[in-house]
């Protein structure tokens, strides 16, 4: 039997079809993960920048940090986990990314109906007037950036205990509850509210896929777990879910 048919799915470009990803996607493209083996907290250098980063978030000592991150990810490829799904984009009309990941590689490898919930290491937030600007070069000329109205620019990415842009929560909620089809991949599943994304998927009716090297707190409720790695399994998985629709 399938996975199509083991899901009791029919493939077609009209299933609506939203997929969750966390750092795991990235780890093969060369982006460390957070927590546990092959994590950032294992580079002393990393963790000694950390330590120095903090609250208001635009001083040089964050940018140090950052710019760490930035120059390690700006050699780092997508890989074809992050292609299946943007090959996935271009073939369901309802279909949408929700990325924890700051990295980028999403976009890099073409994904388009995407919401970065935790924002993005390549754009900087301007904490007085608000705007946001892209920062795309790395090494940047100055540390801190600074905003067209002066003042020093913080990244725009989610640190741990703020809040996620309302706007963009919604609308992650909002596919969630309509989803048919959920991915979840390579995310440890421990970081709410991401991690309620696809409990509210399930209740609403939609199967939900989870690829994982390791089991997480949200393997009980999948209709489907698969152990392994994201660039292995997905490009697998797509292209038996495309074969089934096509025949
Ligand atoms: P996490 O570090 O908590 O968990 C990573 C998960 O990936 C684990 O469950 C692990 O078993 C799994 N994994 C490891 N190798 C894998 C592979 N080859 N294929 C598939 N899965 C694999 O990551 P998280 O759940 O995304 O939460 C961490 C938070 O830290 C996120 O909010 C994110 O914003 C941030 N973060 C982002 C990046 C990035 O942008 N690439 C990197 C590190 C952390």
């Amino acid at each position: 039997m399938g996975i199509a048919e083991e899901l009791g799915l029919r493939v077609s470009p009209g299933l609506r079809v939203v997929a969750l990803t966390g750092a795991g996607i990235s780890l093969e493209s060369g982006v460390p993960i957070f927590r546990g083996k092959g994590s950032m907290w294992e580079i002393p250098e990393a963790r000694r920048l950390a330590e120095r980063a903090g609250p208001p978030w635009n001083t040089r000592e964050t940018w140090e940090y950052y710019e760490w991150r930035r120059g390690l990810v700006s050699r780092c490829k997508p890989n074809r986990a992050h292609y299946a799904l943007a090959e996935m984009e271009r073939y369901f009309e309802d279909f949408l990314l929700i990325t924890q990941n700051v990295d980028g590689l999403h976009a890099k490898a073409g994904s388009r109906r995407l919401l970065e919930l935790h924002g993005s290491m390549w754009r900087g937030r301007c904490i007085e007037c608000g705007r946001v600007i892209d920062l795309p070069e790395t090494p940047l000329k100055a540390l801190p950036p600074l905003c067209p109205c002066g003042r020093p620019l913080r990244p725009d990415v989610v640190q741990f205990g703020e809040p996620i842009d309302p706007v963009v929560l919604d609308a992650a909620f909002k596919a969630s509850k309509k989803a048919e089809l959920f991915l979840v991949i390579g995310t440890s599943a421990v970081v709410h509210p991401a991690a309620q994304m696809p409990l509210i998927a399930i209740e609403g009716g939609a199967r939900a896929v989870e690829i994982n090297p390791n089991a997480t707190p949200l393997t009980p409720f999948m209709s489907l777990s698969i152990r392994g790695r994201a660039a292995e399994v997905l490009p697998r998985l797509w292209e038996e879910l495309l074969s089934s629709a096509l025949g």
